[in-house]
């Protein structure tokens, strides 16, 4: 007999409902659930009893078990029962292999109703049956009572149970931080929530325990972490949430190689523990600079599952293809490169209409193609352009086969990068290029620490304002060209490498980190070149500042996102659908019917009085 597990078995039931098997025929059992289906054979009724540890079918013979039968034959699919009765082997013939408990029933003697249920808006028996997600969300708690979203939060709960094991077993404390906080800059606009104690103040919600976790590091706690909720009010994409979950983490007495290298264990054991049967691509992860990523796919999340690289046709073009679109980008210090999408080549004028498009609205002034039909002739509107000698070379280069399309972009560097590695990302997926078992982790840094804000007239961090610089590149921070405090596009710091380091899986950013600057004077000087004045800097990041007199450890960390994880662990492309209850596009949560407008006790308590929105700037104006 197997062991009713105790932690699960309550007053309520001895067993839960994926538990019984074979060898418990003979042994009396109580279940508890929900009728998951009904079959009625007259003198017979089968119930299958669900939960979800899985499903026991359930039998009520009426000669047996009168009483039972009659309240038996009032539930419909959804009611709570709960049963009482003997584990019996199924006849011969009438097994169900597909379930674990498919060798017996529960032969039933006592039937009680815990609790009646009205038709729901959907199947929960049809897991596989499409439903609008406006109607999963509102009734979420029905959409988690089918398989596959309860599958998702079971495998998301192992993810962080294997998360908080790695890192006890590597000597990390979990310290919660508060989320009244004040603003944490992380490059999306604060939520903010008044404060009733001093009207006319705000807390914001915390964007990312960053400064808090840097202080942990001042105060001795030499490894932290924690899962973090975090709220950032951007616009919502497939990827992003209002509020999301971080694995937040900071180390003391470390240098980029110490946190990769954690990272990197720790991301196996959680992939291994989480899906075991996903192969993992390639260990270590590749590395790669934040140039090479750039020069070869386009991206500095790309996805590695499959090759696509980007071919650099200059040598091919050079001295003069004669095609005036490429030699002028080539002139004017541009790129001009390639893509090859096999097997592509019989692509239709509206297809390739419709590629143009997108990389039009990707950025580029338009897309040229060749493409290698079979038998090996060329098709292009632009070969009439190019000398013969060009064409054969761009092939060459570009390692095109019989029946492979060459995409062409030529622009300026960074355009040509950005449109032909979406183009890729697009590609990939369509052409079903990458294998959706595989995990191809890697990493990414030597991140360029600033990029120059025309609008604003000053460097704004790629990444996180405290982000630490490369040692050789230190120089370049200090040195200004002109008064340090006031930062201009020619400044040496244009030039400086970042400690930062970003994790990818399959195409996705999960999550990036860095070492930090852990030196006032330092910290100070990237902060003017991020055009920060003293009061400015005193009244959004004093405590770091200030905590850096009291002695600083060098120190680093990272911050992955826990719903992109188990996202991309769980094969999804939204993480919505590994979040109980996430909000919708226009940040609502239909369930709750949040955000609603506060009671007006609320408002006066807080001081606040809604004087609408400004008014839109008319079209045009
Ligand atoms: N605070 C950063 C973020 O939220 C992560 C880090 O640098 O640790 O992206």
């Amino acid at each position: 007999m197997t062991d009713p597990s105790p932690s699960l078995a309550t007053p309520y039931r001895t067993h839960t409902a994926g538990q019984l098997r074979a060898a418990d025929a003979g042994t009396k059992a109580r279940l508890a659930g929900w009728v998951h289906r009904r079959r009625d054979h007259g003198p017979l009724i089968f119930l299958d009893l669900r939960d979800r540890h899985g499903i026991t079918q359930v039998v009520i013979d009426k000669a047996d078990a009168p009483d039972a039968h009659a309240t038996a034959n009032r539930v419909r699919s959804e009611f709570v029962i709960a049963v009482r009765g003997t584990v019996a082997k199924r006849q011969l013939g009438t097994e169900n292999p597909r379930l674990p408990t498919g060798e017996i029933e529960l032969q039933t003697t006592e039937f009680e109703i815990l609790s009646e249920a009205k038709t729901t808006p959907f199947y929960i028996n049809e897991p596989d049956a499409p439903v609008d997600e406006g109607l999963r969300l509102r009734y979420r708690y029905l959409d988690i009572r089918r398989q596959p979203m309860a599958d998702r939060l079971l495998l998301r709960s192992r993810m962080v149970q294997a998360i908080r094991e790695v890192h006890h077993a590597n000597g990390f404390v979990e310290v919660e931080t508060p989320t009244l906080i004040k603003s944490t800059p992380e490059g999306a606009r604060d939520f903010i929530v008044p404060s009733r104690l001093q009207p006319g103040s705000v807390y914001a919600l915390p964007q990312s325990p960053q400064q808090l976790k840097q202080l942990l590091m001042v105060a001795g706690i030499d490894r932290y972490f924690q899962i973090a909720r975090c709220y950032r009010d951007e616009d919502l994409r497939g990827d992003r949430q209002p509020e999301f979950t971080q694995l937040d983490l900071e180390m003391s007495f470390v240098d980029e190689e110490t946190v990769m290298a954690f990272i990197e264990d720790m991301a196996i054991e959680v992939s291994k523990a989480t899906t075991p049967e996903r192969p993992l691509q390639q260990l270590p992860f590749p590395r790669f600079t934040y140039d090479d990523v750039i020069e070869r796919f386009g991206s500095d999340k790309p996805d590695v599952r499959f090759a696509m690289e980007l071919v650099d046709l200059a040598p091919a073009l050079t001295p003069a293809s004669g095609f005036k679109v490429f030699d002028e980008a080539l002139a004017a210090g541009g790129r001009v490169k390639a893509i090859v999408a096999p097997g592509m080549a019989g692509i239709t004028r509206r297809e390739i209409d419709e590629l143009t498009e997108r990389a039009r609205r990707f950025g580029a002034k338009g897309l040229a193609y060749l493409a290698l039909e079979p038998g090996g002739e060329f098709k292009s509107p632009i070969a009439k352009f190019l000398s013969e000698e060009a064409q054969r070379a761009i092939v060459e280069l570009s390692g095109a086969g019989e029946g492979d399309l060459v995409l062409i972009v030529a622009d300026a560097a960074a355009v040509t990068a950005d449109v032909l590695g979406r183009l890729r990302a697009e590609l990939g997926e369509r052409l079903g290029l990458a294998d959706p078992t595989v995990l191809a982790y890697l990493w990414v840094n030597r991140f360029p620490m600033y990029k120059w804000d025309e609008e604003l007239g000053r460097w704004d961090a790629t990444h996180n304002p405290f982000s630490g610089v490369v040692p050789e590149d230190e120089e370049l921070l200090v040195t200004a060209s002109g008064d340090p405090a006031r930062p201009s596009p020619e400044d040496p710091a244009g030039r400086a490498r970042a400690l930062q380091y970003d994790l990818v899986l399959n195409g996705w950013e999960l999550g990036g980190g860095s070492v930090r600057i852990h030196r006032r004077d330092l910290l100070e000087r990237s902060f003017l070149l991020q055009g920060q004045t003293t009061d400015g800097m005193r009244d959004k990041f004093g405590a770091v500042l200030d905590a850096f007199e009291f002695g600083a450890p060098p120190h680093g960390g990272i911050a992955l996102g826990i719903d992109r994880w188990a996202a991309l662990l769980a094969q999804q492309t939204n993480i919505r659908e590994v979040m109980a209850f996430p909000k919708t596009q226009s940040g609502s949560d239909p369930m709750l019917e949040a955000p609603s407008a506060p009671e007006p006790e609320q408002w006066e308590e807080l001081g606040l009085r809604f004087v609408g929105l400004p008014p839109k700037p008319a079209v045009g104006g």
